[in-house]
């Protein structure tokens, strides 16, 4: 089976070998200067659902401050319902006041799964620790 490589900035199929992305431009060797944790914030918008994935649970496990901000955005965008319960999953893990209101946002979301998924986790939660009056800095 042939590997695939794709450009970690748009995503799109490119060649192994190329120094610099022939869709939009990315030099790939900065790429490789990337942090870890920027890696794998940049794999959130990995074409391969399983990628997505992968990367949402070690983003959820490593806690890093961006990972909240960026999974949040993700739940925006995305539309895959195994996607968005990992999300949810990291959300949960990482916790705080931004967190939950990525998860509350999915009450609203037009898969129905998605409602149920969202209405379930807040349930079972004994009590939410963070309401939105709390956030005073
Ligand atoms: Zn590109």
């Amino acid at each position: 089976m042939a590997v695939r490589f794709y450009c970690p900035r748009c995503w799109e199929e490119i060649e192994e070998t190329v120094a610099r992305c022939p869709h939009c431009g990315f030099e790939l060797e900065d790429f490789q200067k990337q942090t870890y944790e920027k890696k794998l914030l940049m794999a959130l918008r990995h074409p391969v659902r399983e990628y997505r994935m992968m990367a949402i649970r070690v983003l959820g496990d490593l806690g890093i401050p961006e990972t909240v901000t960026a999974l949040a955005e993700l739940l925006e965008r995305e539309n895959d319902y195994y996607v968005i319960r990992e999300a949810v999953g990291s959300l949960l893990k990482v916790g705080g006041p931004e967190a939950m209101r990525g998860i509350r946002r999915l009450r609203d979301h037009p898969s129905e799964l998605v409602r149920k998924l969202a209405h379930r986790t807040l349930c079972d939660i004994p009590s939410v620790p963070y309401t939105e009056e709390e956030e005073t800095p």
